[in-house]
Order: structure tokens, then sequence, then C-alpha cells
């Protein structure tokens, strides 16, 4: 049977959403429980991706499906395309997959012609009307030309402004209807004078261009670095739902609004919205007014208030989930336009979890699905100092739009928040409000303060969605972003002056205020006790330092997966006792300064130990390229020379000796250990010093090193060194006169080592991929310089991630479960974890669980993502 490309909503449901998006799915399901939803229909996700594949093109049976579905929609909403009596209208909007905010485009209006608008005028008369359909008319065609003929949206606004200005009125609403009808006309010859050619005044054609264009925007760059950030994959596509208009715009009794069944920033259960009458849809978005809270409508609307609350609730129970609306009142009826489950900030997630919970409408395991781990970042972001915050006076308040903290110094535009944070400054991006393409200005800066708009404004939606915090729609902010300045409470602040803002509260602040590390209770406690219970891996982390493990240690960590004790060398003392052993030149000479380092190690050891309380503590042994250790300031190569006895000139010979065409693949990892085993030794015996100190400290704990040799790629290597860290290592224990069992593993970070697993596995206790470096490896590029070239890359499709962010399951996956299968069976006992940057990303995560890893292997604040990561993996796995 031939695809079917279009449905209508009546033939769709909820589960559809890979084919008709999540807009399209929810508005087929919204319809078949009787909700009043303008009929419609859906072009599929396949209809966008076969658009690409046929060089984007909509092909004649696609479009014949279409014109099949016009017909029927004129049929069922008694309108027709370009009729003078009855005229159709349509919103052409894009619905992805996964949402996708503000990414992609939308078009409200099409069908009107000067005809059509004529026809509609002659047929009610009056000023009121007459004015809604100018207004309408002019919004399509300023819409129209920026999405579809990508005219930009400013040459518009200049010329309502003017118009503006020559009436001398402030909003839009003042403008009569004479006004739009002018600005209408003086739009048509924008359009003519920016593209050589008449306005399309047939509605077929101008439907044809729109849904061409929601396509094409699928490719956009801002959708294209949303879904590079967010994990949507390019090959989905995008729906395209075409359905009648209702008019927010038609009169003062018909309005528009969106609206929350669930606080989005607490999860406080209560509804939460936003209305604006006299209005269409995209004037709440975009915050060009301010709405009235949703309460308000309650006194404006009573019946469709009422009818509202009744949908709310409904929805709710329906979906089991927090839900986010977009509704519109045409003559004081309700119409419902979207639904979705509702964005929220990572606070909020976990409360309606768990009241989901406790109010009996999902499971421990589905409330632990429902969170997104990446999400979980937010809460362990900073907060104000309490005391320094106390003191400060807010000089002005705006809505608390996305909670935490910021502070940095004010810029006024996307690109210089994105240069200044690029020369190490911290900004806050002050405008007056925020546009889908300022979305990489937003990623850098710490906080966002706008001057118009709402909690589901542009800025409040993208922050949230980002976890960064945001200040929305102050007011209050006199405004002067030409010459980048603004007055707020009296003061003028200039680009470049510090504030501070509260996302939670809204206020805003002169200066800086100190900010302070998140502390996590209530909601996360449980969910995270909920998220321990189902899931199987381990969660460990990366720590060097007792700081760090204590902290990693607080939010969950099970031991540390990755210690690598070069970081523990660059200390004052340390590092002039490891460039002595650098530049000597014999065994003994460097014995006695790696002599001096041994107390030090063995400290920090004993430390961490402590710090982990008797859970595994993995060591790996030094493994970068000795030239990152050596003084490159004249007065510090003096000093050393004359620590050793030598010349400047010996030791600056000795630094050229160690320089290398290719450190990263030179002399590095386990290389170290074969060329000076006296390294290595000396690292055991701190390893094993300490482990023996801290058992007897702590009789009841088990304290088993585990030493983790990096960079191996040949069995016989492995052995090698492994033999004289044995050997240390029981010498140790048996002068010591106590019983220590210890491991000797290996990081797994090279192919070879991957080709030949079943020969490591007979060596090792343990592997553990090294996956920044079995990356680099693999991919055969440098993990320092890929940032250089992977933009094009991903322009060219070539990749749609970083695969240094976000494990390559094809190709380093592959390796890594080849590995497993090759290793396992030649060594049962082997245990196996990852360490590299994945270990804290949530879909290589789910991969490791999937191949049979034990553990996982991260930086401490990313350890709550790992262990709702795991649990979300079992959970996804026992269905
Ligand atoms: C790795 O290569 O993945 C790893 C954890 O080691 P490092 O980043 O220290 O090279
Ligand atoms: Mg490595």
């Amino acid at each position: 049977m031939a695809k079917k490309y279009v449905y209508t909503f009546k033939e769709g449901n909820a589960n559809m959403r890979e084919l008709l998006g999540g807009k399209g799915a929810n508005l087929a399901e919204m319809t078949n429980i009787g909700l009043p939803v303008p009929q419609g229909f859906t072009i599929t996700t396949e209809a966008c991706t076969q658009y690409y594949e046929d060089g984007r093109m909509i092909n004649d049976e696609i479009m014949a499906e279409i014109k099949k579905n016009i017909t029927w929609m004129e049929e069922v909403n008694g309108k027709k395309f370009g009729d003078l009596k009855n005229p159709l209208l349509v919103s052409v909007r894009s619905g992805a997959r996964a949402s996708m905010p503000g990414m992609m485009d939308t078009i409200l209006n099409l069908g009107l012609n000067d005809d059509v608008v004529a026809a509609m005028i002659a047929g009610n008369p009056t000023p009121e009307f007459t004015r809604f359909v100018y207004d309408s008319y002019r919004r399509f065609i300023q819409m129209f030309s920026d999405v579809v003929m990508e005219v930009g949206k400013k040459y518009f606004e200049k010329l309502i402004d003017a118009k503006k200005a020559e009436k001398g009125v402030q909003y839009d609403v003042e403008l009569t209807a004479e006004d739009l009808k002018a600005l209408a006309e003086s739009f048509k010859a924008e359009y003519k004078a920016q593209l050589g050619e008449d306005f399309p005044s047939d509605p077929l054609v101008q439907l044809d261009l729109a849904i061409k264009a929601v396509f094409r925007s699928w490719d956009n760059p801002r959708a294209n670095v949303y879904r590079r950030d967010n994990d949507i994959p390019y090959s989905w596509g995008t729906a395209v739902n075409v359905m009648p208009m209702v008019f927010g715009n038609l009169n003062d009794n018909s309005g528009t609004g969106v609206a929350f069944t669930r606080d989005p920033a607490t999860g406080e259960k209560k509804l939460m919205g936003e209305f604006l009458f006299n209005a269409q849809g995209e004037d709440v978005v975009a915050g060009v007014r301010t709405p009235m809270p949703i309460a308000q409508m309650a006194e404006k609307f009573p019946e469709a208030y009422k009818d509202f609350v009744a949908v709310c609730d409904k929805l709710e129970n329906h979906y089991r989930d927090m839900q986010d609306m977009e509704f519109t009142v045409e003559n004081g009826k309700l119409y419902m336009l979207q639904c979705r489950n509702g964005k929220r900030t990572a606070q909020a997630a976990l409360k309606i979890a768990c009241d989901l919970v406790d109010e009996g409408m999902r499971s421990e395991k589905e409330a632990v699905a429902m969170i997104d781990p990446r999400n979980l970042d937010t809460l362990l972001h900073p907060q104000f100092d309490v005391v320094a915050l106390k003191k400060a006076n807010a000089i002005g308040k705006g809505l608390g739009a996305s909670p935490g903290a910021a502070c940095g110094k004010i810029v006024f535009t996307a690109e210089d928040a994105v240069a200044w944070h690029e020369r190490g400054e911290k900004v806050v991006l002050v405008r007056l409000e925020t546009s889908p393409e300022d979305i990489t200005g937003m990623k850098a800066a710490q906080g966002i303060l706008t001057v118009r708009g709402g909690m589901t404004s542009h800025a409040a939606v993208v922050a949230r969605g980002m976890g960064e915090c945001c200040v929305a729609g102050c007011g209050d902010i006199a405004m002067d972003e030409e010459n980048k300045k603004f007055v707020l409470g009296g003061k003028t602040f200039h680009e470049g002056d510090f504030i501070s803002i509260d996302g939670t509260t809204g206020k805003i602040y002169d200066g800086i205020i100190p900010t302070k590390d998140a502390t996590i209770a209530g909601e996360f406690g449980r969910i995270m006790g909920w998220a321990d219970k189902y899931r199987r891996l381990k969660v460990r982390t990366n720590a060097d330092t007792p700081r760090d493990a204590k902290k990693a240690r607080e939010l969950g960590a099970e031991g540390i997966g990755l210690c690598r004790t070069e970081h523990m060398f660059f200390d004052e003392e340390r590092i002039a006792a490891f460039r002595e052993m650098i530049c000597s030149d014999t065994k003994e000479e460097r014995e006695v300064a790696l002599e001096k380092i041994l107390p030090y190690q063995q400290d920090d050891f004993e430390k961490l130990y402590e710090a982990l309380e008797g859970t595994p503590v993995c060591i790996r042994f030094l493994d970068p390229p000795l030239h990152e250790f050596v003084p490159t300031e004249e007065a510090e190569i003096e000093k050393l020379a004359a620590a050793q006895g030598k010349t400047v000139e010996q030791i600056k010979t000795i630094i050229q000796g160690l320089h290398e065409f290719n450190p990263m693949m030179g002399h590095r990892g386990c290389r170290l250990a074969v060329t000076y085993p006296e390294i290595a030794v000396m690292q055991t015996k701190a390893v094993i010093r300490a482990a023996i100190n801290v058992s007897k400290a702590h009789p009841d704990w088990t304290v088993k090193p585990e030493i983790m040799i990096p960079l191996t790629g040949e069995v016989k290597e492995l052995k090698y060194v492994k033999n004289f860290v044995v050997a240390t290592a029981d010498a140790e224990i048996a002068a010591a006169g106590v019983k220590l069992e210890y491991e000797v593993g290996t990081m797994i970070e090279i192919p070879r080592a991957c080709l030949t697993a079943d020969e490591m596995a007979k060596e090792a206790d343990f592997f553990c991929f090294g996956t920044n470096d079995l990356t680099q490896m693999t991919f055969g590029f440098s993990r320092d310089d890929a940032g250089k070239f992977l933009g094009a890359y991903y322009d060219a499709k070539i990749y749609e991630n970083d695969p240094f962010a976000k494990l390559d399951q094809t190709g380093v996956g592959k390796l890594m479960d080849m590995t497993l299968k090759l290793g396992r069976p030649v060594n049962p006992s082997l245990h196996v974890g990852i360490c590299g940057e994945h270990g804290g990303d949530p879909t290589s995560v789910e991969f490791c669980h999937k191949i049979g890893l034990d553990y996982v292997s991260c930086s401490p604040f990313r350890v709550p993502i790992a262990r709702l990561a795991a649990a979300q993996a079992a959970i996804k796995d026992e269905k």
C-alpha cells in the first residue's frame, strides 16, 4: 500500500508522534477526546524527509494528498480558500517529534488577499471588524514575508514604528482600521521592493510556499543548534499542521492565551498562564504586549474560562503530566490550538514527578523516567550567597522566569555576549526582548534580562530549557539598545557595568553579588532514591582532590573511577621535585627526586581513601607527556638548573629533547612506565602505603586499591608494567605485615587494546574505557584541535554531535562492545567501567548500560545525571 503522508486530526492519535510530530499527535488526541479543536490536517515527518530526499521538493504524490485534504478541510469547515463569501484562512505550523519551541516556523492568517479582505469587510462593514481584517492582513503579509520569503522582520517593524510615531500612539491596538489598511499596503510595497515581485495572492500558492518553508525551517541554523544541544536527530524531520484559523484578534470579546496546568518554575499545582485580549498567539509569545495573568480571564471571559479550566483537568488526567496549552477565544468561544507536556525547570520537574506519584497518577519508575537528566544540571548551579543577598537592595524587579543566580557584565547584543564570553568575561545579556536568533548569545551569557515579555516569552522558555537564569519583562527599564545603555532605579547602566539577577525572585541588583553552590534536598533526594533503586550501573566519579571527592560522595558517587595522579604534581613544592625527576640524567637521580614526591602522593591518596569511606578508589598512573610539566619561563628554568646543579643550557637542551611532533601519540601513558619504571614504583608505594594506613584507621572499611595503567595497546607492555607494580606492592604489604588486597587493571584507550581484549583480559583485573583517547584514536583526530573543524562537519551534516561529548556508538561503541565480548569470557571476574567524559552524558550512559558495563565514572556534578540516566536505561530495558 502506498505510504500515507497526510492525516486529518480525526485519523491520528497521541501515539503517532513519530509520524505526526508532537503537535499533530496531540491535536489528533484532543480531537479524539472531544475537545474543541479547529479541524485540519497534519503532513507527516516522513513527507519532510521525502522533501529533502527529493532535493527540497514536494513530489506529486504528496502534493495530491495535500490537495485532497484541503478539499476535505474546506468541506468540514464549510469554508473555501479564496472564497468571497466564506473564505477559509489557516495557520501553518511546524511540529517535530520532540518539542523545539521557537526553533521552526509558523505562518498565521494564510489565505488572505485583496479580494478576500474586501469581501470580508463588505460582509460585515463595522469599524471593529474592518479593523480586525486589516490587522490580520498586515500580520499575514509580515509573517509570510519574514518566514516564507526570508525578508527580515525589521523592515516591517520599522514601518509599524513609523506609523505609531505618526499617530502618536504606543501600542499596536491603538492603531485604527485605516492605519492598518495603510500598513498592509506599505507592507506589500516593501515586499515588492525587496523581492521584485508582487505579494502572492492565490491562497493555494501561499499554502504551497508556506509548507515548503516549514520543511525548510527544519534545517535552519538555530534549529540545528537546538537539536545538537538536545540530542534530537536531524533525520527525524518535522511535520506540518494546517489548521483553520480562529481569531483572538476578532474583537474585545476575543483573545489568546498560553497556560500551564502547574507552575513550570516551581511545580506547584495551580493554573498558571497569560491571556491577551484582542490579540493573536504570537503577541503573547513574542512579548510585544505584556499580558494579563490567567486568573483575570475569569472576570473578563467567565464562560470561556470555565470551559478552559475543565479542559485543563481533562488534559492533565488524560496525559498524567503537566500540560502546556495554547488556546484562543473567538467571540467568547474557546478553541484549543495546542497541548503538550510542558517544559519545566529541574526543580519543577522533580516536584511534579513526586506529586504525580503521591496523587496516584504515576508509578515511581514512571516518575524517574519523566525527568530529563540534563535538567538536573540547573539544580547544581550557583545561587546567590544568602548573607550578601540580604544586604543587597534590589533596584528593580521582573518575572523570575528561570531560576538560578547570575552575575556579570552587561552586554546588549547576542554577538557581544559571545565575543565577551570567548575572551573569558562573565556577562548578563540585557535585551528589550529576545528572538530565536539570539540563542548562541543567550547560551554564552550567565543570565538573561529582558524588558518585555511574560513567563512564556521566548527568553523565558529558552532560558528554562537551557537551565540558565532569566529575569523577563522588567518594564521599568528605560532601554536605549542603540547606545548600549539603560536606566533602572534612577541609575544609568552602561555596557560593561556589573549587574546581578535572580531568576527565582525576578529581582535585579546593581553590581556584584557573590554566588554559592546549590544545596540539594527534598524531592531531589526522593527521585534519586528511586533512581538508585532501579538502576543496575554503578556510578563513580572522576576526582583528583579530596574536595572534589567529597562533593561527589555528597552527590551519590559510589567510588572513584579515575584519579588522574598528574594533577597532584602541579602544587608548588611538588612541581619542583617533579621537574628535577624529569631533568635527571640517571635512574638514581630520578629516584632521589621521586623520593621527595612520595610522601605527598601518599598523603593525597590517604585523603582520597578517607573521603571515599571504603568505596572503591581507582588510581591511574602518570599519563601525560613529560613536556607538559617542564618550565617555560626563564626564571623557572634558572631555578631548576640551580636545584639540579646543571647549567641553564643543559636544562634547555633536556627540555628541547622532550619535544614531540605528536605528543598525544607520543611518550606518554604506560610508555612512561616502560621507560622509567621507577615512576610507577613510587606511585605503587604511595598507593599501597596509603591504603594500609587508612585500613588500619578504619578496620570496618574495605580498602582495596585499584591501580590503573593508562594507554596500553599490547598485552606484553601491560604485563611488563604490572610485574614491577605487583612486585612493589607485594613487598610493601609484606614489609608492613598486613593483609591487603589490590587490583591492577588498565585503561582501554587504544583501538588495538579493544581488538586484542582477550589477550589484555588475561593480565587485567579490570578495564576502564578512556573514551576521550579512544575517540581520538578511533577517529584519528585530536581531542584538542577537533573544535576547529567540527563546525564544518556539523554544517555538512557529516556529524550531528561532538563525538567527544556524546559517545559515537557506531564506531567507538562497537569497539567497546567487542572489548567486553572478547574480554569477559577470558576473565569472568573482570569488571569494566568508563571514565571518559561520556560517563556523564545521558545517551552515552544508556549505551553503557546496554552493552553491560559495571559502572560509569564522571565529574562530581554529573553524578546525579548519571544516576538518573542509568535508572532510565534500566527502566527502558525492562520494557
Ligand atoms: C580518557 O582518555 O578518556 C581519559 C579518561 O583519560 P584522560 O582524559 O586523562 O586522557
Ligand atoms: Mg586518556
